[in-house]
């Protein structure tokens, strides 16, 4: 049976050394979020954005846009956040209302207050080994929970299934970085299966609910899964028939309470360091 890797437990440490030392800061960081959409669940993640930077001391700025919004009124409030030194960290909620750019505007944010590390120079940083702004948190909490239960990267098959710039891709880059070797999958990928089952340690990043099935999966293989689906009766779901395959994996990852959590304390860490970053010439902070 199956370790069950508590994220919940990994999050809250994190959170709890981040707010004794933003408690000895006398300067203390800023997050601005914008949200420029009207999907329920991102007012939810915004809304516990908002409490969490708050719990920890933080400033926080939140803006919200509604459907009148303009791609103009949006890129005004980037330059203005650009330029704003009491906030260190922009996060742009995502999806964007359909008729307005995100790329356009996520490639306005100065990349040193990137929090989320979307901009084209911190992915590219990423890619290049290099040491990014901020590294984006999905992706950055999955490698943060694995090395907290001591499971090693480097050597082991990997596979990632989901493609997205915001999960799949960065994770798939991570996981090479620590010198996995990394299959990267996704919906077009012939054969699912033969791969899963040649894996010592599986991602899924789908949202396809109950896609990695018992016999997909390798005796003793790591399990992380990051989807989550809400269904009609309003209970989370992952991509990972939790249950079976809890029995046949050395570690796997619950929905909810896996990596969900580490997303959050990640953006908070995130905002911690551009901060540090950003008064790295001011011994007062
Ligand atoms: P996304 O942009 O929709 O990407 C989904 C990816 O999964 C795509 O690359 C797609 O392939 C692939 N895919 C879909 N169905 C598949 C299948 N049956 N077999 C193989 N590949 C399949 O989603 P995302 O933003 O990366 O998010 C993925 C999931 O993670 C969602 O459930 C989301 O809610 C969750 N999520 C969780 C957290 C967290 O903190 N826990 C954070 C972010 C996202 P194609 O590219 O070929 O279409």
């Amino acid at each position: 049976m199956a370790v069950i890797i508590d994220g919940k437990k990994v999050a809250t440490s994190l959170l709890e050394n981040l707010k004794l030392k933003v408690q000895q800061s006398e300067k203390k960081p800023g997050l601005a979020v914008i949200l420029a959409n009207n999907d329920a669940s991102s007012k939810i993640y915004v809304s516990n954005k908002e409490k969490q930077s708050l719990a920890l001391g933080f400033k926080s700025s939140v803006y919200i846009f509604d459907k009148s919004t303009t791609q103009g009124q949006l890129i005004k409030l980037i330059h203005e956040l650009n330029e704003n030194e009491q906030i260190n960290g922009i996060l742009v909620q995502l999806p964007l209302f359909d008729h307005l750019d995100a790329n356009q505007i996520i490639e306005l944010i100065n990349p040193k207050k990137d929090v989320d590390g979307f901009h084209p120079i911190n992915v590219g940083k990423l890619n290049c080994g290099l040491k990014p702004y901020a590294t984006c948190c999905t992706p950055k909490g999955i490698i943060k929970l694995l090395k907290a239960y001591n499971i090693e990267l480097e050597g082991k098959n990997a596979v990632v299934i989901g493609r997205s710039n915001i999960v799949g891709k960065p994770t798939a880059t991570l996981l090479t970085n620590e010198n996995a070797t990394v299959t990267l999958a996704h919906s077009k990928t012939k054969d699912l299966k033969s791969i899963t089952k040649n894996a010592d340690i599986i991602i899924s990043a789908t949202g396809s609910p109950k896609l990695i099935k018992a016999d997909m999966v390798k005796k003793g293989a790591v399990v992380v899964d990051v989807g989550i689906v809400r269904q009609f009766d309003k209970s989370l779901v992952g991509d990972v028939d939790f249950e079976k395959v809890k029995k046949i994996a050395s570690y796997i990852t619950p929905v909810p309470g896996g990596v969900g959590p580490m997303t959050i304390a990640c953006l908070m860490e995130n905002t911690w360091e551009l901060f540090l970053e950003q008064n790295k010439n001011n011994a007062k902070f």
